[in-house]
């Protein structure tokens, strides 16, 4: 079948790939021909797009990188961490993570594999933590951190973890490689929910893994995700490269509408707080200045009036969408307490400021007039 090719990767719907003769089959399950076996191992659009998602996260920088799509965040997220992990082992992390991880995390404990957690912008205390254990094995960083957008220093902490032994995981959903680059800061593995920015239409599920040492994703990930069967689908890939051609321009005007909706929020008088990168008194604001390009669509604020305030003000919501992802070209809200950190205690929650009438926006990419009418409609009682 000979034709001429379409100018778009094109999506490949096919369980395996025929051989021409029984030497080709052999030299390609042997790897001394590149070629396609299985849908589980491999798949052109698949391929296409972890590819890319790698390139964008090595860009500007050098050397080899490697990426693996898969058919979740979490699938992204447990290739890793069971293939790194081992009885005994320990992963060190932050105590906002995201809920399905923090779940995962926990779930490895009847495999020996212990959780610590620390702050991870607070440099001594986390050295001190980090000479009690000679067997840690990751350190697992969301930057920024959801719902409340505090920022760890990947550099810093790269050097560090590097110092004893152990491996940085970095989750990049939310700065996307467009925001910021783990890898290039001296992060081992980054790790993406494709789901949000990288589809960026909220049309599908899948995630990425990304690293530069080929060894581990030679010989541990790919292995692992092979076995276990985390493959991302051709359809969900495709539909992340579609998205990936539009990444850049999106996150742009992410960041610049979120900015706006920031600057609306802090002059308002009903709001007491309000969480985002861009906010020059930040208290990472260092942090933010040194490793994000952008400061990304993600905010959180908290109204006066509490869970009340926060409820009424959902439920007045016309123009924003109140859903349970982030990421997509529509502006979403979502209520942390009642909904991502529903099955978190709530001292455990209160400790890590995401309290009852905290709110978090995922600003799209909208007319900014758009966004801050519907947000000021729904605050309603003071002016603004
Ligand atoms: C959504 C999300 C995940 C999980 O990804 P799925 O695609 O839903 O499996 C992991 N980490 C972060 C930061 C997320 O927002």
């Amino acid at each position: 079948m000979n034709y001429n090719p379409p100018h778009q990767v094109p999506l490949v719907a096919a369980s395996s790939f025929v051989f021409d003769s029984i030497e080709q089959g052999m030299d390609i399950f042997d790897g001394v021909e590149k070629g396609h076996i299985y849908g589980r191992f491999g798949n052109p659009t698949v391929d296409a797009a972890a590819a890319k998602i790698a390139a964008l996260e090595n860009y500007g920088g050098e050397g080899e990188v490697y990426g693996l799509f898969c058919a979740s965040g979490m699938a992204a997220i447990a290739t890793v961490l069971t293939g790194l992990c081992r009885p005994g082992h320990v992963i060190l992390t932050q105590g906002d993570l995201y809920g399905g991880t923090s779940a995962l995390i926990d779930d490895l404990a009847p495999h020996g594999v212990r959780r610590i957690t620390a702050d991870l912008r607070d440099s001594e205390r986390l050295e001190d933590r980090l000479a009690e254990h000679s067997d840690l094995s990751i350190v697992y960083v969301e930057t920024p951190s959801n719902p409340t957008l505090r920022c760890t220093d990947l550099a810093y902490l790269a050097d560090l973890v590097h110092h004893y032994g152990a491996r940085l995981v970095v989750d990049n959903t939310f700065a996307t490689p467009i925001g910021q680059q783990p890898l290039l800061l001296g992060a081992d593995v980054v790790l993406h929910s494709t789901t949000k920015y990288l589809n960026g239409h909220g049309t599908g599920v899948a995630g990425a893994i990304v690293c530069k040492d080929k060894q581990l994703m030679d010989e541990v990930f790919v292995p692992n995700y092979r076995l276990y069967g985390g493959t991302g689908n051709p359809w969900d890939a495709w539909l992340v490269l579609n998205g990936l051609k539009t990444l850049a321009l999106r996150m742009e005007r992410h960041s610049s509408n979120a900015q706006q909706v920031c600057d609306f929020l802090l002059r308002h008088p009903e709001v007491v707080t309000v969480n985002y990168p861009g906010i020059p008194t930040h208290p990472d604001c260092g942090t933010i200045d040194r490793q994000m390009k952008l400061h990304g669509g993600m905010l959180s604020f908290e109204l006066k009036g509490g869970l009340e305030a926060a409820k009424a003000f959902m439920n007045r919501l016309k123009f924003c969408t109140l859903t349970p992802t982030l990421g997509d070209v529509d502006t979403l809200v979502l209520h942390p307490a009642t909904m991502s950190h529903r099955s978190i205690d709530r001292e455990v929650r209160l400790a890590n400021g995401i309290t009852d009438g905290l709110v978090r926006l995922s600003i799209g990419i909208e007319d900014i007039e758009d966004i801050v009418d519907d947000i000021d409609q729904a605050i309603g009682g003071g002016k603004k």
